[in-house]
């Protein structure tokens, strides 16, 4: 069986511990990835702290091509790491799955090495000149989730770097494998230290972004972690990035063309199984509109293949955990419980964390289902009888990552996507990032923004130098 190391200091490191990873569609061992000790991130924490001032002294020139090369690795290994993404994570090879991750991962590294954020003059009179400069904030400690292991710890990673700053990252202990493989690579391109790993859990995680000597964290993952992050970081006072959970509400406006938006509200709803931050998590249609909506979903859903993602053939995997797993069949089986109308679309093989897709009517506000992120693949479909009232649905949870909404009319979509709580609210789209545009969440689903020239002022420290004339 295959072992996986950390990368520190350009280096492979050997662990004391270790843990099977799962194939969570065969149940197939795919290797053993390393557990850390409180030493190891010391460790850790150290090749990053020793390497920042010298790669913070490299010229911006030099950082946006050492960027431009991380690139270049990705793309030549994207197979590869598409092929672990799959056997470890479950998303399919194939639609939006591991090679689509893997392109995002390509894309997200390609647009900051192009980006640039020179020194601004923020004001000048004829007695002064002030000058806002920013500069690298140290070490980050970055924390990623299993749901898009990869992309999202090049998210946190990649501004990072570009601006002068070194990391550690720690993968979640459910998918170590494929982000080690991925750091092992591109750190071949990078000066050692630059890009460092610890793995573990929620152990590591702690000491990791409670170290005395980390200078900002990039946090991905459920609301209770991120909230833990929050107390731990008094022990340094490093600033946060917190991209937390979502439960995006999605609203269909009255008399909506279905056919011409069925399959981008599917795959809004169904990417990754459901197990992605900002997929439609609340369906909300008029009462006059709901049969035909879940009549349209459930024409697609029923063509959908699920199985094993190494199949070129399917496009839905399976869960990636069993604690994972049991949720969702746990919301799925009290929303039975409570009269809802359970649909269940797909043969789903006998092995593996696979669940059927299902629409799930006849449900309100209140329901777990509706009211819990679900992160899996089962969408509540609710329906309303006015706009203020899908609005008022939408806007009454805490989460308030991404919302959408659905019309025939970009002008009237405006005027209700004004009035939706949320970091994104697309229309007639919905998880439409891109790396140029600024992402994050409002409310409970976290604070500041990644992505684009507000994602890299994120990761540096502004400083202003004032002149009297
Ligand atoms: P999680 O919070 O359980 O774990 C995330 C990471 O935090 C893991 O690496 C874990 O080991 C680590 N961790 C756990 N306890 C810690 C602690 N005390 N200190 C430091 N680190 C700790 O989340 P998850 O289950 O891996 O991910 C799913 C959640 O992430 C969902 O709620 C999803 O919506 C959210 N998510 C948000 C975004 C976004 O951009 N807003 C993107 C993807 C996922």
């Amino acid at each position: 069986m295959q072992t996986y190391h950390n990368t520190v200091r350009g280096k492979q490191t050997e662990a004391n511990e270790h843990q099977e990873i799962c194939n969570p569609a065969t149940g197939i061992t795919l290797g053993l990835a390393p557990i850390n000790s409180e030493l190891d991130v010391d460790l850790a924490v150290d090749a990053a702290r020793q390497a920042q001032k010298a790669w913070a002294s490299t010229s911006d020139q030099e950082r946006r091509e050492a960027v431009a090369r991380v690139a270049q690795v990705l793309e030549e290994n994207s197979g590869y790491l598409a092929g672990l993404i799959t056997q470890e994570q479950g998303k399919p090879l194939s639609g939006p799955g591991s090679r689509f991750e893997m392109q995002a991962c390509v894309g997200w590294t390609q647009v900051p090495s192009a980006l640039e954020l020179p020194p601004e003059v923020v004001y000048e009179d004829d007695k002064r000149k002030d000058v806002l400069y920013r500069f690298p904030l140290g070490v980050v400690a970055a924390i990623a989730p299993w749901n898009w292991p990869l992309m999202i710890a090049i998210w946190q990673i990649i501004p990072a770097i570009r601006m002068g700053n070194t990391v550690v990252l720690k993968p979640s202990e459910y998918t170590p494998i494929a982000t080690l493989e991925m750091v092992r690579l591109i750190s071949q391109v990078l000066p050692p230290g630059v890009l460092n790993t610890v793995s573990g859990d929620g152990r590591i995680g702690a000491a990791l972004t409670s170290h005395p000597d980390i200078d900002k964290i990039m946090f991905t993952g459920s609301e209770s972690t991120g909230r833990r992050i929050v107390e731990a970081s008094s022990q340094n006072l490093a600033p946060i990035t917190l991209e937390l959970g979502g439960n995006d509400a999605a609203i269909i406006m009255p008399g909506t063309e279905t056919s011409a938006i069925v399959e981008d509200l599917f795959w809004g709803a169904f990417l990754n199984a459901g197990q992605t931050c900002a997929c439609i998590k609340r369906l909300y249609v008029h009462e006059n509109d709901y049969d035909s909506v879940v009549a349209a979903l459930s024409d697609f859903a029923c063509q959908v293949p699920i199985g094993d993602g190494m199949d070129e053939s399917n496009l839905i995997g399976p869960l990636q955990n069993t604690m994972q797993h049991n949720k969702v069949k746990e919301l799925i089986a009290d929303a039975r419980a409570n009269g809802c109308d359970v649909i269940e679309f797909g043969d789903i093989p006998e092995t593996g964390y696979f669940l059927p897709l299902t629409l799930v009517g006849n449900i309100r506000d209140g329901h777990r289902l509706v009211d819990e992120e679900q992160f899996g693949p089962a969408l509540p479909i609710i329906r309303y009888r006015s706009l203020d009232e899908a609005i008022g649905s939408a806007n009454r949870l805490s989460a308030a990552l991404g919302a959408s909404v659905w019309a025939n009319s970009l002008e009237e979509a405006e005027l209700v996507a004004s009035k939706l709580e949320a970091g994104t609210v697309w229309i007639n789209q919905h998880g439409a990032i891109h790396p140029m545009v600024p992402f994050g969440g409002n409310k409970a689903s976290g604070y500041g923004v990644e992505f684009g020239i507000e994602g890299l002022k994120a990761v540096t420290q502004p400083r202003v130098i004032s002149i009297k004339k």
